[in-house]
């Protein structure tokens, strides 16, 4: 029975790897596909063959936010001093496994994101992977409605959770300034190490909250001494909930035009090591947010964590961070570039309550002592059933207060946007573009129209829409015109 299963392992391996060479490398079909073949031959109890082949092991980062930018920037810090292999913007077991075929590597840092019980195998994943380390974003709400089903934020939070339910080893990684992060960390401590990670700067996000956050222990609501973004900050509860002290913290931001400087400061487990690692330099890296701090924050305190050259790590840090630059953000991330006329345009994706809020916050340190009522916002609506996503978009909208809003449709339902529509223009001056979703050349050169025609300084463009084809496209096209 035994050989009978390491023959049929050792098959599905040949044969997967013998696709990824057919498969032209980079296409969407090469992520993924491989793994698919692997585990249809080889069954679900043959990745644990492969993974076990790593000397390490895996790491999987997981997420609401800023999973793919942090998975970029940790594997280029790993490779700087180890054999690794990865994979990013993949949510599929059949794409890490694609990245398990292969041979000689150390550790492998994947993508996993999860939307819901239903569409995602967390905890089988967890099993049968066996990582050594889960990553922790952030989790915040989006997708309240999954496949046309409602997709409350318990479940939401609880699949997150389930991925690194069956650890009995290695570390758990956690943003400590992250309540719901914080929560599924402490219920691990007592089987793993919990590496937490947070921020120690001066700034402070003064928006209103998108929506009360609960504790996640006894429902009560939490109180917030400082919020650097959203529900992240320095929070407790009644109950004894708080955010823990971070292993690895960012202090001192210097803030410029072009470049950030940051300390890292902190004192963190290495698993290969099995001892502490003391942390205390500065970084130089690109002006890119703070929602972009907390994704190298992430990145470094993975790498740390699991590099087996711990003496490397205050050069490999300094030379990664320092050769950063915007180039390392999907294409379709918000982003902030001058356009003909002297108009500075922020624009990119932001299809979740807290996403378009990080957008806001990263555009508002570009407006400085101007005022907002020089910003025209085109805000791309979600789609009919995304209230939630909606309540938590308007509330940022509102403490943006822009001259105008231009409402376009940013998914399919013209009849959600013009809902929507009507809900904002009761607070601010709007105007309703219903471009159906069909048509998305069209709905690009309507955005486009209405960038270049906008008697505003600054334009603000972000809510939902594809990615790559609709934000990466749009950018493209605005940018070629220089
Ligand atoms: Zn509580």
């Amino acid at each position: 029975m035994l050989i009978f299963h390491s023959i049929r392992c050792k098959t599905a391996e040949s044969i997967a790897k013998l696709s990824k060479v057919f498969i032209k490398l980079g296409s969407g079909m090469g992520k993924s596909f491989p793994g698919h073949l692997y585990l249809r031959i080889g069954k679900m109890e043959c990745v644990n063959y492969l993974a076990r082949k790593l000397n390490i092991g895996s790491v999987i980062i997981t997420g609401t936010n800023g999973k793919t930018t942090t998975t970029k920037i940790t594997a280029l810090l790993m490779a700087n001093d180890t054999n690794i292999t990865y994979n990013y913007e993949s949510n599929t077991i059949n794409a890490i496994v694609t990245g398990l075929l292969t041979d000689d590597k150390d550790i492998g840092i994947f993508e996993y994101g999860i939307r819901d019980v239903k569409h995602a195998i967390p905890d089988t994943v967890c099993r049968i992977v066996d990582p050594v380390g889960v990553v922790y974003t952030n989790v915040s709400r989006e997708h309240s409605q999954v496949a046309g089903v409602k997709n409350p934020f318990e479940e939401y939070l609880k699949a997150k959770q389930l991925l690194s339910t069956p650890m009995q080893r290695g570390i758990i990684i956690s943003n400590a300034d992250d309540p719901r992060t914080t929560y599924i960390g402490k219920e691990k401590e007592k089987d793993v190490k919990v590496n937490y990670y947070g921020l120690e700067l001066d700034i402070e996000d003064k928006t209103p909250l998108t929506g009360d956050v609960f504790c996640p222990i006894c429902n009560s609501n939490l109180t917030y001494s400082k919020r650097y973004l959203n529900h992240r900050g320095i929070y407790q509860c009644s109950c004894g909930f708080s955010r823990p002290e971070p292993s690895l913290k960012l202090t001192e931001l210097n803030t410029g035009k072009d470049r950030w400087q940051v300390k890292l400061k902190g004192e963190v487990f290495n698993y290969p090591t099995g001892e502490k690692v003391k942390i205390d330099f500065p970084v130089d890296l690109p002006a890119f947010g703070v929602h972009n701090l907390y994704n190298l924050l992430c990145a470094a305190i993975t790498y740390i964590s699991f590099t087996p050259h711990p003496e490397r790590i205050e050069g490999t840090v300094k030379e990664i961070a320092n050769s950063l630059d915007l180039s390392i953000l999907p294409p379709g991330r918000f982003e902030i570039f001058q356009i003909k006329g002297d108009k500075m345009v922020g624009m990119g994706q932001g299809d979740n309550g807290d996403a378009l809020k990080a957008n806001i916050q990263f555009f508002e340190t570009y407006l400085g002592q101007e005022t907002a009522s020089e910003t025209a916002f085109i805000y791309t609506t979600p789609d009919e059933g995304e209230d939630e996503i909606f309540e938590d978009h308007l509330s940022s909208i509102i403490s943006l207060n822009p001259h105008k809003v231009y409402v376009v449709p940013g998914r399919e339902s013209i009849d959600a946007a013009r809902e929507y529509y009507e809900i904002i223009k009761e607070q601010i001056p709007a105007e309703f573009y219903p471009v159906p979703h069909e048509d998305m050349d069209r709905r690009i050169e309507q955005i486009k129209e209405l960038v270049k025609e906008s008697s505003q300084r600054y334009i603000m463009v972000s809510g939902c829409g594809p990615e790559q084809y609709m934000w990466g496209n749009l950018k493209n096209r605005l940018k070629e015109e220089e």
